[in-house]
């Protein structure tokens, strides 16, 4: 560590837990930042700030205003330019921490592109809405051996578990499945920024301990957060289930997933159309559709408004039709303006 570095990071060198040694593991650290949205921010603020060496951050969305409410590392020009959330996360943090890798990626976590994505990480944390991307992250990271922290906030409440490959429970012993019928989102019940936040928080300072060497102090715990009453819980995980199909069984249905479906995305009236075999030329297909009413493109993301739906459709073929959670609607709108 150069003297600057030692100065830089001195409060957290002061800390004993972390001290010197701590503080080079993590300048040499890699970690994975999955979603981009309010944990996903926050905790790649605090860890840019923290001085982790790498941070990868995948996100497949564009920074709309609803979000700066509660998602620290963007503002209104980002959200004026519906920037990928990705691109402005890596604009906003080379500022904050220059002497860091940050890149930003602008992709949706599948399973044909997890290894390419996170096989370099050291840790993975939890951003998503998701639970077909949180067990698609489980699989993964119990099959190569790579920690990850799952987390999620909903209104004023959340929930925080580490999953430790090989010493403690994964996600798929304590819930053996993704939830089914409609669970409360973000986009239906609200969310207060200081839950985001809270949950958050809680998981760097899991991630820190794991990256600064100290996992072995690191009980497995579930813990749940209210921040509107003041409660937080933490809860000893229970042990694992050796029928667990992940980690108990080696059979990582996520992981081997190929030909998923479109996916409706976090309650928030919209569907994704997975198609990435075809790559768009996003300049022609503004040519071809402003005809026909407004277009905005940018050379990261095209958006249509055939009302009552908003099309977005970036350069890879993948779109976010909204207006609809139904997938027919949205496979047919795609095959009108973009081709199928
Ligand atoms: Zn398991």
């Amino acid at each position: 560590m150069t003297d600057a570095q030692k100065e830089r990071y001195s409060r957290q060198i002061l800390f004993p837990e972390i001290g010197e040694a701590g503080q080079e593991r993590l300048l040499s650290a890699h970690v994975a930042i999955v979603g981009c949205g309010a944990l996903g921010s926050f905790q790649a603020g605090a860890l840019a700030r923290a001085g982790t060496g790498i941070l990868t951050i995948i996100d497949r969305d564009y920074v709309e205003p609803s979000n700066l409410q509660r998602q620290w590392l963007f503002d209104e020009a980002d959200a004026a330019q519906s920037l990928p959330k990705a691109v402005a996360a890596e604009r906003c943090l080379r500022k904050v921490n220059s002497e860091i890798q940050v890149s930003g990626i602008v992709n949706d976590l599948t399973p044909s592109n997890v290894d390419e994505l996170l096989a370099s990480a050291d840790l993975i944390l939890d951003g998503t809405d998701n639970f077909e991307t949180r067990y698609l992250l489980n699989d993964y990271s119990v099959s190569r051996g790579i920690p990850w922290i799952y987390g999620a906030a909903v209104a004023s409440y959340g929930l925080v578990m580490p999953v430790l490959p090989g010493r403690s429970a994964c996600l798929r012993c304590v819930y053996p499945d993704p939830p089914g019928g409609s669970q409360p989102t973000c986009d239906t019940a609200g969310v207060l920024n200081v839950i985001t936040a809270a949950v958050a928080s809680l998981q760097v300072a899991d991630a820190l301990q794991i990256l600064c060497g100290r996992s072995e102090q690191l009980r497995p715990h579930i813990t749940t957060i209210d921040v509107w009453n003041g409660s937080i819980r933490r809860l000893n995980q229970p042990p694992r289930d050796p029928e667990c199909p992940a980690c108990g069984k080696g059979n990582y249905e996520f992981l081997s997933g190929e030909g998923r479906p479109p996916i409706s995305l976090c309650g928030r009236n919209a569907v994704q159309i997975h198609e990435r075999t075809r790559p768009v030329d996003l300049r022609q297909l503004a040519d071809t559709l402003s005809p026909l009413g407004e277009v905005r493109a940018n050379e990261f993301a095209l958006r249509f408004f055939p009302a009552p739906y908003e099309l977005t459709v970036f350069p890879d073929g993948r779109a976010i039709i909204k207006g609809t959670t139904d997938i027919g609607v949205a496979r047919s709108l795609y095959a009108r303006y973009v081709g199928s």
